[in-house]
């Protein structure tokens, strides 16, 4: 029997006013693994994570996280609960240092002690915010920013976490630099991922098992290795034959 689902999806539907951007979503993903979802321009991609970490409400369907119902429940009561996002563009804040951004990732827990442990953890992965703690996170590059926003999110000390689109704007060294450390956290952690990509090269290299997204609609899904050999996702996703 596989692995029984961290986060589970159940005819999930996200719209803003009558445009329907998530249109009936189920998805599963094990804990330990890394999950991605693919899918062209306005397929849904952002509101889905967006929905799942309680940023946009559900019109209807359901989230599961850990065995409990949070579809629609606040965005801090999900991240507690260790659900927590990367959001797309990295939105870090810029006039605080990156130390103090750090600190602002596990602003939902109250064990300092642990927290500054985690501090030096977290900088192992990313030394480059170790050398720059001090300085305003605005005067970082696009990868050090993502690097950050990927590092304020494993402050809260997560059991999943959706990260939107990390790659973007990013050389393509800076982003296989990004994916090995993604791996590394998952492997070493345990930390289960959701990521949304536009390189589905990487994305299927990376992931256990996919999803393609197309208008709202999950249309394929299966192991990362099936969905790599197949004819339809190598000639729209992969750009071959
Ligand atoms: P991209 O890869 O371009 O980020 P996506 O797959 O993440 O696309 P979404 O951003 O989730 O797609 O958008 C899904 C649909 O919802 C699109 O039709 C988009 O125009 C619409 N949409 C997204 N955000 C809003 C918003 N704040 N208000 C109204 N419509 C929106």
């Amino acid at each position: 029997m596989s692995a029984p689902a961290l986060l589970e999806v159940l005819n999930l539907e996200a719209a803003y006013g009558p445009i329907k951007a998530v249109r009936g979503v189920s998805l599963a993903v094990p804990e330990g693994r890394i999950a991605t979802v693919l899918g062209p321009n306005g397929a849904g991609k952002t509101t889905l994570l967006k929905t799942l970490s309680g940023i946009n409400d559900p019109r209807r369907g359901s989230v599961r996280f850990a065995g409990a119902e949070i579809g629609g429940h606040d965005p801090a009561e999900i991240v507690r609960r260790g659900l927590v996002q990367v959001p797309e563009g990295r939105e870090v804040f810029p006039l605080l240092s990156v130390r103090e951004n750090l600190l602002m990732g596990a602003y939902t827990r109250g064990d300092r002690d642990a927290v500054a442990r985690d501090i030096e953890q977290v900088q192992a992965y990313f030394p480059i915010l170790k050398e720059r703690a001090a300085q305003a996170a605005g005067l970082l590059s696009g990868g050090q920013q993502q690097m950050l926003a990927i590092a304020r999110a494993l402050m809260a000390a997560p059991r999943m976490i959706l990260l939107d689109e990390p790659s973007l704007g990013l050389s393509p060294k800076l982003t296989q630099e990004i994916f090995a450390i993604i791996r590394r956290i998952n492997r070493e952690r345990g930390t289960t991922l959701l990521l949304v990509e536009q390189n589905a090269h990487l994305a299927l290299d990376l992931a256990d098992l996919g999803f393609i997204l197309e208008n709202g609609r999950i249309v394929v899904e299966g192991p990362c290795a099936e969905l790599r050999e197949r004819a339809d996702i190598q000639e729209f996703y992969l750009g071959l034959q």
